[in-house]
């Protein structure tokens, strides 16, 4: 029988679209925009400079701390800068671009696709390539893959879930991946597995609207006494890490704990592939698939892009772009990430990164935001809320700016999937509000 979380979520429709089109290999840009600050902690720093050649898989930046990843090359040719270039959203961030000249590749990455089944590495070893290959989480949290594997004291690791619930309306990359890599998707979990202790059993949770995934994946695991499939009713947000392992072992990670205090890690599928790169293949984290998708179903395509190619590149080759450049008229607006959770993209110019899941083109009649009205107390957005918390309230605290309030509310609990937002009759903006008052919050702390 399926299973999934026992608080909150909603039912949005799913969207995946693209769902049937293969992981097509996104051709090598002719400049990329490389950012050190991929990643949840300190910025990677630079290691090259201006006028320095590279080759794809060199490192151009290692971790700026213990919370931090190395970043690599993911074209070979000449440094042309190294300066602050704006992001996706308008933010300045340190970037190293490369001008590509042909595809050159560090020496020692193993480029066929052969797979390779047999694991030699020692646990340590597992741990030192994955750290060393720059990996992070990739199914957008992008905190660093090894601090994540790294056993805190007194906190003994008892199941590693492979996520595959991909619960993100549109998004088909993680599904694309299941299905035509499914073995190395395996044998990099097994990996994890490894590293993290013989005796720590292995989950993949699949959501049921990918039959074929959880079909195959089962196929797989067929023979494994370690690892079994869970298929997940379908149900937002389950692929939050919370919500995934309330899922699939019924264990409820506590208000300010971390999830290793259940006893499970969550790692996403898209990571386990990387980990399956790095150790067997020698290959760091230089590239990854994405998704781009139109609501009005003109396009839809699963790309393997190299790190830090234009997104304006991308939306081009998928036909999103006119003669002059400029977003197709038929499009308003561009996100990064899934329909709940991604960010407006402000700027086409900047490029895709480690964790870049999608990038979703919306008409504008669907990016029409409906005038907001009063609350009627319906509490809708209480049952929605997979945290349990109450948005009404946390909306109303941080209109007025009672910042003291909020965190006794637990503001600091709010995973911003947008299940109030989505659900209110009224139309309010909660998340906008929350975020706002929760990033405010979290800056003043940091200052004290
Ligand atoms: S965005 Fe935050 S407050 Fe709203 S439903 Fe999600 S967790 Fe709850
Ligand atoms: S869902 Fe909207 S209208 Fe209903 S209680 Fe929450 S904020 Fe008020």
């Amino acid at each position: 029988m399926s299973k999934t979380f026992s608080v909150g979520g909603i039912h949005p429709d799913d969207s995946k679209f693209s769902r049937d089109y293969p992981i097509e290999n996104f051709p090598i840009p002719k400049r990329v925009f490389i950012s050190t600050n991929q990643h949840l902690g300190m910025p990677a720093v630079p290691v090259v400079k201006k006028g320095d050649t590279v080759k794809v898989g060199q490192l151009i930046a290692e971790p700026g701390g213990y919370v931090s990843a190395p970043i690599h090359a993911s074209v070979s040719g000449t440094v042309s800068d190294v300066a602050p270039y704006p992001d996706f959203l308008g933010k300045k961030v340190l970037t190293v671009v490369i001008d590509t000249t042909g595809d050159q590749w560090e020496e020692g990455i193993e480029r066929s696709p052969e797979i390779r089944h047999e694991i030699i590495a020692t646990p340590e070893e597992i741990f030192k390539k994955i750290s060393g290959s720059g990996i992070v989480g990739l199914g957008g949290a992008s905190f660093p893959t090894h601090v994540k594997l790294t056993p805190l004291v007194g906190m003994k690791p008892e199941y590693l879930i492979l996520n595959g619930a991909e619960c993100e309306p549109y998004l088909t990359a993680d599904y694309r991946l299941m299905i035509e890599h499914g073995q190395e998707v395996l044998i990099g979990g097994e990996l994890m597995r490894r590293a993290l202790g013989a005796d720590v059993s292995g989950i993949i949770g699949i959501e049921e609207n990918k039959p074929r995934a959880i079909e195959l994946m089962r196929e797989l695991t067929s023979k494994s006494l370690q690892w079994k499939v869970v298929p997940l009713r379908k149900r937002y947000p389950q692929g939050g890490e919370k919500q995934l392992i309330d899922a699939a072992l019924g264990r409820r990670v506590a208000s300010f704990a971390l999830p290793i205090s259940t006893g499970a890690i969550v790692q996403n599928v898209g990571t386990a592939y990387a980990v399956y790169e790095a150790v067997q293949k020698n290959k760091p984290l230089i590239s990854k698939v994405l998704t781009v998708s139109s609501s009005d179903l003109s396009i839809q395509k699963n790309y393997r892009f190299r790190v830090g190619t234009p997104i304006a590149d991308i939306l081009s080759h998928a036909g999103a772009m006119d003669k002059d450049g400029n977003l197709s008229q038929q499009f308003a607006k561009v996100v990064n990430g899934g329909p709940m959770m991604g960010k407006p993209v402000s700027n086409l110019e900047a490029p895709v990164m480690k964790s870049t899941s999608g990038l979703l083109l919306f008409t504008e009649k669907e990016t029409k935001r409906k005038e907001p009205g009063e609350c009627i107390r319906c509490a809708k957005c209480f049952e929605a809320c997979p945290m349990r918390l109450q948005p009404y309230l946390l909306y109303q605290l941080a209109l007025a700016g009672r910042t003291q309030e909020l965190e006794e509310h637990r503001v600091f609990d709010c995973i911003e999937c947008g299940c109030c937002l989505y659900t209110c009759p009224a139309h309010l903006p909660l998340l906008d509000q929350i975020r706002l008052a929760r990033n405010a919050s979290l800056k003043n702390k940091r200052k004290k």
